[in-house]
């Protein structure tokens, strides 16, 4: 099962009856949290069967469905808590600070045509959250092959999960092998005996990494004598960032998901798991995975959406071995990788061969077969070019949910 949230945002602000249902909300959460706490339990039958009678009590209004939804959020709190604490010694005892409720899917109702919800509150009370539809909601709402699943609001909009069944990956036509970088996609596209380069570039996301972490750097230096203040600067530099980068993440993605659908490629991906540096602190962030990953991420799961066949392989070696005649570069080399056999080629490109290759041989992506001698040195095929990611700066109204 596949599940997107989609953010909406409300015609006209919450009711106050729908404020209140979120400080009860909150309230009941951390009552849960501190209950499991105590009995260290996390499961949620576990925390019913604990705490749902005093719960009753305190919160006597409350429609039954939303408070076991309370212990269901408690839970996934405790989960992390315990996970975390597991990790350290010192870790903050889980509290929800800001305003939010979840309700369950069958404890509210959205009227798919005209996007109102209907969210009861107690016996006797509902409110009506009228939601913006814009296009892009449409193509959700009107998908009767999507459901619905849980909704989660928050004082300035409401986020709603839809949800299906994965769709039968296609069989592919063609590849698409993509080595990740720091600052582009470089690859192979291969359909018949058409061997093309790929390039999908994102110069600026390592530009913003290393702004924000001047920035934060600065902030940390201004305010050594104010930790709190410091910290909340900091995080609030974090989300920007956070935001900044996720936003050109998807357009990249967006690009090598509208190509691979178009030409039925199997996208293939270096797996990045389990891969470690041993660099020095500064290269290590520097050169830090996680916009990296979090691009696979974005990648994988829109591509199961779509029911795009993604591969991933063991990138070992795949920068230092030649794909024609097998030997292994030990030495340094600059930007193109040289074999003694004569293979030349860009050291990126090159490796994404070889992830190719080694995706093939493992049979991973159905009967293609490809030949890398057939590769054209000249031709190179752009997927994804800054100049094309129209705005420079995202506003705030492009959801953190995905820019479809
Ligand atoms: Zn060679």
């Amino acid at each position: 099962m596949l599940v997107k949230g989609v953010v909406f945002y409300q015609e006209s602000d919450l009711p106050s009856e729908g404020k209140f249902l979120l400080e009860d909300f909150r309230l009941a959460v951390n009552n849960a949290i501190r209950a499991g706490l105590q009995a260290r339990v996390t499961s949620r039958n576990a925390l019913s069967r604990l705490a749902y009678k005093d719960f009753r009590e305190q919160h006597p209004r409350m429609y039954a469905q939303h408070l076991v939804s309370a212990f269901e959020v408690a839970c996934g709190n405790l989960k992390n808590h315990r996970k975390r604490s597991r990790k350290c010694v010192t870790v903050r005892i889980p509290f929800v600070k800001r305003l939010m409720m979840k309700a369950e899917n069958q404890a509210y109702k959205l009227d798919r045509r005209s996007g109102i919800i209907d969210l009861p509150i107690r016996a006797g009370c509902h409110v009506e959250l009228r939601l913006i539809v814009s296009q892009y909601h449409r193509k959700y709402l009107d998908d009767m092959a999507l459901s619905l699943g849980s909704l989660t609001v928050l004082p300035d909009r409401v986020i709603v999960t839809f949800r299906k069944d994965a769709p039968k990956p296609f069989v592919p036509e063609s590849a698409l092998s993509l080595d990740t970088n720091e600052r582009s996609l470089d690859g192979v596209f291969v359909e018949g005996d058409v061997v093309k380069a790929v390039k999908a570039e994102f110069p600026d996301i390592a530009i913003i990494q290393q702004r924000h972490h001047d920035r934060r750097r600065r902030l940390q230096k201004k305010k050594t004598n104010d930790r709190r203040t410091s910290r909340n600067l900091c995080r609030r530099e974090g989300t920007r960032e956070h935001r900044r980068i996720d936003y050109r993440l998807h357009q990249v993605a967006d690009s090598v998901l509208k190509f691979a659908e178009e030409r039925k490629s199997a996208i293939v991906l270096e797996d990045l798991k389990g891969i470690k540096s041993k660099r020095s602190k500064e290269l290590n962030r520097r050169l830090s995975m996680w916009p990296r990953r979090k691009l696979h991420q974005i990648i994988e799961y829109k591509a199961q959406w779509k029911g795009i066949p993604v591969v991933k392989v063991d990138p070992r070696n795949s920068s230092r071995t030649c794909p024609i005649c097998g030997r292994m570069q030990y030495s340094r080399m600059g930007t193109e990788f040289a074999c003694e056999c004569g293979w030349h080629l860009d050291r990126h490109i090159n490796a994404s061969i070889n992830l190719l290759q080694t995706a093939i041989s493992k049979g991973m992506a159905g009967g293609l077969r490809f030949n890398p001698g057939a590769f054209q040195h000249d031709a190179m095929m752009t997927l994804y070019a800054p100049s094309r990611g129209a705005r420079s700066e995202p506003n705030g109204t492009s959801g953190i949910v995905g820019v479809t």
